[in-house]
């Protein structure tokens, strides 16, 4: 297995919090990654470190086998392959479907290469039908299938994927962990970031749980959500 990313003692404090504190971990390319772990344990600080929204204090980020240097930007890293959606979702929404995907391929591609990975993607996503319609009037589900289509028009390597599933009923989840399926399919790495554990259980390979900022297990889904700690860590313990 080549490794994809990988974060060495990563470490970032706001104020006088240890929101991440010592982070080891890696994803291989290919695979589905979950990060886990109660709410406040440092899950979207890590994302936003790797992203480029913060700069951690300490540690390496090493993408793709080059070390991501602290002052790279956002749009940069994006350019290396690095995509993620933000927890609360944040698209334009006064454009279209299609406008709102082919805003963001417009930015690494000419207009007929964009107009055709836009096509790929609303194919891809099954959003074409809903390509004409403006962004704020669709559903929860179809806005994060959306922001999915908005990572993938930046051609990326890994799409981190901040509780996705949030907000879901049990149908769009079944039908959105087909999407993840679909996109992870395309070559396309995964690191999710979730709550429900069918969630977890059904589309990751492997799972790693932060509590408090720090690494509390890592292994195959179901050992890791049955390990004592990690129900402790989720009851407050
Ligand atoms: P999770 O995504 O796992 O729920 P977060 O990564 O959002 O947790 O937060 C981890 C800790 O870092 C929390 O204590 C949170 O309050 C703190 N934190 C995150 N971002 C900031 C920020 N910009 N300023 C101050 N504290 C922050
Ligand atoms: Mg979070």
């Amino acid at each position: 297995m080549e490794r994809l990313l990988e974060v060495k003692d990563l470490s970032i404090s706001f104020g006088g919090i240890k929101a991440v504190q010592d982070l080891n971990f890696h994803i291989d390319k290919g695979e589905v990654l979950a990060l886990i772990g109660p709410n406040g344990s440092g899950k979207s600080t890590t994302v936003n470190m790797i992203s480029g929204v913060y700069i951690q204090n300490k540690g390496t980020i090493t993408f793709d086998g080059k070390e991501i240097p602290t002052k790279m930007s956002i749009a940069d890293r994006a350019k290396l392959g690095i995509a993620r959606t933000f927890q609360t979702p944040k698209p334009f929404a006064h454009l279209n479907v299609f406008d709102n995907i082919y805003t963001i391929a417009l930015q690494q591609n000419s207009k007929a290469q964009a107009v055709e990975l836009t096509n790929e993607i609303l194919n891809l996503t099954k959003l074409y039908d809903l390509k004409d319609t403006k962004s704020a009037k669709l559903s929860i589900e179809k806005r994060k299938w959306m922001d999915l289509a908005r990572c993938m028009a930046t051609k990326p390597k890994i799409i981190m994927m901040d509780e996705v599933m949030a907000g879901l009923n049990p149908s769009e989840m079944e039908s959105s962990l087909d999407l993840i399926r679909t996109i992870n399919k395309e070559g396309i790495t995964v690191l999710f970031i979730e709550h429900v554990m069918k969630a977890v259980v059904s589309v990751c390979t492997r799972a790693i749980v932060l509590n408090q900022g720090k690494l509390l297990c890592e292994g195959e889904p179901r050992t890791v959500l049955n390990d004592p700690q990690v129900v402790a860590a989720y009851l407050g313990g």
